[in-house]
Parts: structure tokens; sequence; C-alpha cells
């Protein structure tokens, strides 16, 4: 199988490097919107060649797009007006709004809407690395909307990776994301922020930053260009928890206050519940 990656930064170069190394894909094709991307791409062989949109679409018999959100708004209804055959996977971190522009394309069921839920802080082509969504969860949303043949296809792309497949509605991946992983990067980019402007001397972050800290600020080296657009796609959602995040901060403020460090000790001893959940 013929596959385009349309944006071969980290999702992107990491899918293809599995899919190739297991035999799923015999040629893979990259389009990126820089050419340093893809001449890193040929030399990482995460692809076997560079291709403009139009040459890749006349070969591929699948698009994996793995942009930003925000280019995805303009390029997946671009994409369907130009697809026939072809199978186009998208692997987006939101759904609802990101699926606004297609909703009523006549190409719809050419796409599946889909969202690995694996990845780390780093992005671009360097940042590709093999296995990793082996034994992840892949979101697949509003199916129903997709061509049989097409989600067939994209079962096994992704069982390929090592994926197992979950069904949600686009709405309900968004609510679920901003708890499980939108949160989580705000969270993170506030601590960077408040380390930053309380402890001046950056040598002693760096000699005294334990691996509680090191493991808690990860996040917030991630790539603002790729997350600013998923907290604006995602903002109604991402608000509701981050409420519920600030007046548990609060509520952590006010026994600290009062130094009524037995329910400090309680509040605690709730939050490792969910060492039963996430090992
Ligand atoms: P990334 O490393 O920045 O890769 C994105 C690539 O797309 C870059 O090479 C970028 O080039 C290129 N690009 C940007 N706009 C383009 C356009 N209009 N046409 C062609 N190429 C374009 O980002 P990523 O982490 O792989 O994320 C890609 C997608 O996967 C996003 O939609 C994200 O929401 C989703 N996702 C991410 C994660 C994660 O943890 N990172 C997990 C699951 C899903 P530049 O160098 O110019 O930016």
């Amino acid at each position: 199988m013929t596959i385009c990656i349309l944006g071969i930064g980290h999702i992107g170069g990491s899918i293809a490097i599995d899919l190739k190394e297991r035999g799923f894909a015999d040629h893979i094709i990259g389009v990126d919107a820089r050419q340093e991307n893809l001449d890193k791409a040929i030399r990482r062989r995460l692809i076997d060649t560079d291709a403009t949109l139009a040459e890749a679409l006349a070969k591929a018999d699948v698009i994996v797009v793995s942009v930003p959100v925000s280019a995805m708004m303009t390029l997946l209804p671009e994409l369907l007006d130009r697809v026939d055959r072809q199978v186009v996977i998208e692997v987006g971190s939101t759904k609802a709004r990101l699926l606004e522009p297609v909703r009523n394309h006549p190409k719809r069921g050419r796409l599946v809407a889909t969202h690995p839920m694996a990845g780390t802080e780093y992005s671009g082509p360097e940042a590709a690395i093999p296995r990793l969504f082996d034994g992840k969860c892949a979101v697949f949303c509003d199916t129903e909307h997709s061509d049989p043949d097409a989600v067939e296809v994209a079962n096994q792309l992704y069982e390929a990776l090592g994926m197992r497949v979950v069904h949600l509605g686009a709405d309900e991946h968004d609510m679920h994301a901003a708890y499980v992983s939108h949160i989580s990067h705000i969270s993170s980019f506030a601590l960077a922020l408040t380390v930053l402007a309380k402890e001046k001397d950056s040598n002693q972050i760096f000699e005294l930053a334990s691996t509680g800290f090191s493991s808690t600020v990860r996040l917030a080296k991630s790539s603002p260009e790729m997350w600013s657009p998923i907290f604006e796609q995602n903002r109604d959602n991402v608000l509701d928890v981050l409420d519920e995040y600030i007046s548990t901060l609060s509520n952590f403020r006010t026994l600290l206050i009062k130094k009524d460090f037995k329910k400090f000790h309680q509040m605690m001893e709730d939050a490792n519940q969910i060492g039963k959940i996430i090992q």
C-alpha cells in the first residue's frame, strides 16, 4: 500500500516508521509545508520520497493527515475535494470544531476521524520514534459518517500500529480529551511559568530539579504552535475542566491557610485513588 503522510512531524513520522517496518506500507510519500522537514525525514528514512500534494494524491492509497488542527480546518475540505478512491485519515487532537468544515462535504465518507492517544512533548521529524503507539488507544470519531471500506482501512492501519480502537462521538471525545490530555498540558505550562517566575536562578532549577518536578513540567516543553489551536478549538471543555482544577487548587490553598492538615491529608488520600486506575 502507498501511504502519503501529510505533515511529517512527531506523529506523522512515528506512524511512518511503524507502518514501514511492519509491512503495512510498501512506499511512503511525505508532504509537508517545509522542505527542511522533508529533507530531515528522508535523511532519517521516515519517508521514501517527498512530493507535492498533487503528486502524492495521484499515487497514494491512504493519506494520513498529521498537521496542527488549525491547518486541518482548511486542508481537510481541500483534500476531500481532490480525493476519489483514497482514504483520508486525520489524527487531530480535537474533533467537533475540526469536523465542522467537512460535515456536509459530498465526499465526507472518504474521511476517517481518529485520535491516536500517544505522543511526547517533542515536535518535528527529529522527534519521530518507533513503537510510540504500541498498546495505546486510538479513538475513532463519528464513524457513521465514514464509508465502511474507509473505516476498515483505518482499522487495519491502527492494528499495524499496535493500537486498540475505541469509538466515540466527536463531542464526547472532546470532553474526555479535555480531562485526560488538555488540562495536563495547561497545568504543566502553568507550573513551569510559576517556577520560572519564582526561581530566577536557572542553574538552581537545573541542579535541584528532582524527578518529580521534571516529570510534572515535562509537558511544558510542548509546542505552542500545536497546542494553541487545540485549546482554541476545545475552548468550552477546557474552560470547564480548568474551573474545576482552579477550584481544587483553591481548596488546597484554603486548607493550608487554615492549617487544616487533616483535611489536606484526606484530599491527598482521595487523589491517591488515581493509582488504582493508572499504575
Ligand atoms: P509536529 O511535530 O509539529 O508535526 C506537524 C508537521 O506538519 C510539521 O512538520 C509541520 O511543519 C507540518 N505542517 C504544518 N502546517 C502544515 C500544512 N499546512 N501543510 C503541510 N504540513 C504542515 O506536530 P505533531 O505533534 O506531530 O502533531 C500533528 C497532529 O497530531 C496534530 O493535529 C495534533 O493535534 C495531533 N496529535 C498530536 C499528539 C502529540 O502528543 N503530539 C498526539 C496525538 C495527536 P512546521 O515545521 O512548519 O510546523
